[in-house]
């Protein structure tokens, strides 16, 4: 019997790296069922297994240690069925390109507030930098100023020449590290920048990726410095929504939480109640408009869930 990390998964079989340094291909058993959710992958990266290998020299996951945290995908909307992205995570890195393509802030602020959600710090990447005009630049330089006062650590880089790489490296080290984002904003060429020698192929695989039915199966994690890794689940763009009632969305704006201590009434939802600190401190600039739009568009999903047909 021999302990281990999970460092692959992709979709049929797992890769396992021993504590004692070895790498082994194991399968899991047909009976393995996690009981805590229904899930088409019981076991992700991430997961500290046990393994053992049987006469015909098969490796087996035969049992799963308790996780710190783990990250769900609902498999489609129609299905109660979850895939587990990864497990035991640190932090998230989220890479976001202000153009070419925009990443909404919608986006970066639904992505902000399900890490919340988890309680899984998340740290932004602004990738492309050498793309940008003056114009752009200076929006992305309100961003980072915003997203900096929100407790956000965020870095300015550009993949492909290789600048800011090293910053990010440094906040990778000893931690194991999510990477997430929309297609195209370079993950693959920033992994490839933060680590030479994997060489992922950029932009094609992506594609294929996002087309084929492994698209929320694959995932694989990199050693990175001082016992870190870096987790890539090519074709998965952030985690999904975490169910969250209505009036816990709030909780999950830091500023937006902050500010409603001093809403008339508890279970206000800042939208348009009397005696609403969240809206006057939109309206008095202490909370961003595009924040408070992001939070807004939240709720809408509340309400239409609220008529969805249950399934
Ligand atoms: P992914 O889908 O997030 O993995 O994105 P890729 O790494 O495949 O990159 C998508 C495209 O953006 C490729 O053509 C890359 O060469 C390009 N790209 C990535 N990073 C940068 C960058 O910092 N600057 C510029 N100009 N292009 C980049
Ligand atoms: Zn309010």
């Amino acid at each position: 019997m021999d302990k281990g990390l999970v460092i692959k998964n992709t979709g049929s079989w797992y890769v396992v790296k021993t504590d004692d340094g070895r790498t082994v291909e194991c399968k899991i058993k047909g009976n393995f069922r996690l009981k805590e959710i229904r899930s088409t992958n019981p076991i992700a990266v991430g997961d500290r297994v046990s393994i053992s290998v049987n006469a015909e020299g098969t490796a087996f996951i035969t049992s799963i240690e308790d996780r710190k945290n783990y990250i769900i995908r609902r498999a489609s909307n129609l299905s109660k069925q979850s895939h587990i992205i990864a497990a035991n995570l640190d932090q998230c890195m989220l890479v976001v390109t202000i153009n070419y393509p925009e990443t909404s802030t919608i986006f970066i602020d639904r992505f902000l507030a399900t890490a919340e959600a988890y309680r899984i710090p998340v740290c932004l990447v602004f990738n492309k930098v050498d793309l940008y005009t003056e114009d752009e630049s200076r929006y992305l330089d309100g961003l980072i100023n915003l997203y900096t006062h929100l407790g956000y650590a965020c870095y300015k880089v550009s993949a492909l020449n290789n600048t800011g790489i090293d910053a990010v490296k440094a906040a990778l080290a000893g931690k194991v590290t999510l990477f997430s984002g929309n297609s195209g904003v370079g993950k693959s060429t920033l992994i490839n920048a933060i680590l030479p020698e994997q060489q992922l192929k950029t932009g094609e695989i992506s594609a294929a990726h996002n087309k084929g039915t492994h698209t929320t199966t694959f995932s694989e994690m990199y050693p990175v410095d001082k016992e870190g890794y870096l987790i890539d689940t090519p074709g998965i763009k952030g985690f999904g929504t975490f169910d969250m009632d209505e009036e816990e969305v709030g909780h999950y704006f830091r500023e937006i939480f902050e500010f409603s201590a001093n809403c008339k009434y508890n279970n206000c939802t800042h939208r348009h109640e009397p005696g609403c600190a969240v809206r006057e401190a939109v309206e008095k600039h202490y909370i961003s408009e595009s924040r408070y739009a992001s939070y807004l568009n939240m709720l809408e999903d509340k309400e239409e869930g609220k008529y969805r047909a249950p399934y």
